[in-house]
């Protein structure tokens, strides 16, 4: 079955990557684009002429697509499209407005933005994680008077470079963690030539992404219970996330401790190991190995290893004994692949195959 797909917010930086991921994808064909006012009228090559960012040439199949405004054709583009992907630029209050729009014109949207990340019956999905969250989607239909309509969303790109790591050694009793991210410039919509700020330096400050890389998890691992979903008690998490010169990839020091510390050894069999529904159900986006442990002691390094799996997979090394926590790593994953337009496409491909989209 192919599914027409809508991109919103198609000029800007995760919208790109979605029209590169989604151009030649074996389920979903992307038949209308949306933006701003701005863009709206022009082809999409001309809309994006001078700030085209990604460094694969743009899809010809997709380049003679007019680009609409969000806002002003929306019943136009949920008439045209099985579901929506959504990542734009605004302030919280006027994306909650435009998902919810499209969402109550019957059109799934599935976000990239955190204007709903933490509203109990959005589902806020990691595919291998925690897959089983989509069942909330049935509550929010009832809440927003839909017959298919639903917003699913993804997580902060952030949290998505450890917390994967940090899954399977759950069963020891996780109790606290302590991240300190090292997060490209591309998760600010940026490239290096155009954030020269970044050059020679690192700033120590990302607005709302401490408080986000805090709190995330907490859902990713909470529970579905009467239709919403309530956040895990623990662990304790601590963050720390700074912005360094690096175009794409997120980089993670991680601390952890347990309730009984694993030995080292059955943390990486727990990695090598590892899988979860999305490799189970073998989605077209899903990577063979989601987590992929290198004993080099200088591995993981961005530039070598954010784009393992197709940018899909999140790699780890210099696992060791700590003299405060039980342990230490360090872990990688791309921020726009996995981090946003990747996680985005394989969760759609999830709720898919789940039968939530239809
Ligand atoms: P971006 O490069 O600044 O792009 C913003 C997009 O929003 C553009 O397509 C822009 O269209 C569109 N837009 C702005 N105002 C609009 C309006 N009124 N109606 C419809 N569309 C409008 O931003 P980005 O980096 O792609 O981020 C987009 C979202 O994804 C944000 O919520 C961000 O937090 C999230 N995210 C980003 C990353 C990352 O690594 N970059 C990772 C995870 C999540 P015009 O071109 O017409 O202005």
């Amino acid at each position: 079955m192919t599914y027409r797909v809508g991109i919103i917010g198609a000029t800007g930086m995760v919208g790109q990557r979605l029209v590169l991921l989604l151009h030649s994808h074996p389920w979903f064909k992307v038949v209308a684009l949306g933006a701003s006012a701005s863009s709206a009228g022009q082809t999409y090559k001309d809309a994006v002429a001078g700030r085209w960012k990604m460094s694969a040439p743009l899809p010809s199949n997709i380049a003679e697509i007019t680009v609409k405004d969000a806002l002003v054709s929306a019943k136009e583009i949920a008439a045209a499209v099985d579901f929506v992907f959504c990542a734009v630029d605004l302030p919280a209050k006027q994306t909650l407005e435009l998902e919810e729009m499209y969402a109550k014109l019957e059109c799934p949207v599935i976000s990239n933005n955190s204007s709903s990340r933490m509203t109990a019956d959005v589902p806020m999905i990691i595919p291998e994680i925690n897959a089983g969250h989509t069942a909330v989607i049935a509550a929010q239909r009832k809440r927003l008077g839909t017959r298919r309509g639903f917003i699913a969303v993804k997580s902060n790109c952030s949290i998505q470079c450890y917390v994967p790591a940090l899954h399977p050694l759950k069963k020891f009793g996780l109790s606290r963690i302590l991240a300190c991210t090292y997060q490209a410039v591309s998760g600010a919509g940026k490239t290096l030539e155009s954030f020269p700020e970044m050059i020679d330096s690192v700033i120590p400050f990302i607005g709302g992404e401490e408080e986000k890389s805090e709190t995330e998890p907490l859902k990713i691992w909470g529970e579905v219970e009467n239709g919403g979903i309530i956040n895990a008690k623990r662990p304790s998490i601590t963050a720390q996330c700074i912005r360094v010169p690096v175009s794409d990839g997120h980089l993670a020091a991680v601390f952890a401790s347990f309730d009984r510390a694993p030995d080292l050894y059955e943390v990486v069999d727990l990695w090598d190991n590892f899988k979860g529904e999305a490799q189970k159900l073998t989605l077209p986006s899903a990577p063979k190995q989601f987590l992929r442990y290198f004993r080099e002691e200088n591995y993981p390094q961005t530039r070598l290893h954010r784009d393992l799996e197709n940018g899909m997979a999140v790699s780890i090394g210099r696992l060791r004994r700590d003299c405060q926590y039980d342990i230490k790593f360090v872990s990688l994953s791309h921020n726009t692949l996995r981090g946003a337009a990747g996680g985005a496409v394989l969760m759609a491909e999830l709720l898919c195959a789940q039968g939530w989209i239809k």
